[in-house]
This record gives C-alpha cells, structure tokens and sequence, in this order.
C-alpha cells in the first residue's frame, strides 16, 4: 500500500513544535494527531512534529495507519480511551504496520505505551 492509498485525500502537516510544546510534546518525540474540521467536526488531517520525520518510511507508515484508525472510526478528538487508542492500533496491525508500531510506542516509556504493546502483542 502506498502512502497516497493509505490516506485517501486527507492530508499531513507538519506543524512547529512550539505548537506540540503547548500540548505537552516535547520536541524529541515523534508524535502525531488527528484534526478536526472546526464547523463539522469530523476529523480530516492528520498533524505531525518535526521528529515524525525522522522515522524509517515504514515507522511512518504506521503512525499514519493508526491515525487513519481513528479517523475512519471518527474517533472523538478531545476524548482519549484506550480502547479507542488500541482500534487504531489494530486498523495499523491489519495492514501489516505491528512492527513498525509497536516500535515506535517503545520510544515512549509510558503506561500507555507499554499497555498499547502489550495489547498488540497479544492479539495476533
Ligand atoms: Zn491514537
């Protein structure tokens, strides 16, 4: 699958991490979220930080797989449940991203990383 296949018409932008900043992301980290259309609010775009960048083409892959989890789900964007976190997980897994995602949640040394890993490594 390629990239423009994955993402169907919605875009990515890299967003300043002055931005992340402001949400608690430091700068290091590669991290990215979904964007909400302000008058529909369905989510539409996918934002990164500078470091999503420096992931491997597929770690990248994966991070926008489980973004489009969420967005195919249309996830609420302001609430954050795990079982909507472990969705978008599987929707990566299904397209062949498990590695790939589950190294990029080790680079985090969090619960929830760390739950999310366990989760996948347990389903198939
Ligand atoms: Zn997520």
């Amino acid at each position: 699958m390629t990239r423009e296949e994955l993402l169907q018409g919605v875009s990515v932008l890299t967003l300043p991490d002055s931005f992340w900043r402001s949400y608690g992301i430091p700068a290091h980290m590669p991290f990215a979220g979904t964007a909400e259309h302000p008058l529909t609010h369905k989510l539409e775009e996918i934002a990164v930080n500078q470091a999503f960048h420096t992931l491997t083409q597929r770690q990248q892959m994966a991070v926008l797989a489980h973004e489009m989890g969420h967005i195919r789900a249309n996830h609420p964007k302001f609430i954050r449940d795990m079982r909507w976190e472990c969705e978008a997980d599987d929707y990566a897994v299904s397209l062949g991203y498990k590695e790939e995602m589950i190294q990029v949640l080790s680079m985090y040394n969090t619960d929830e990383a760390k739950f999310r890993i366990a989760a996948m490594r347990g389903g198939k």
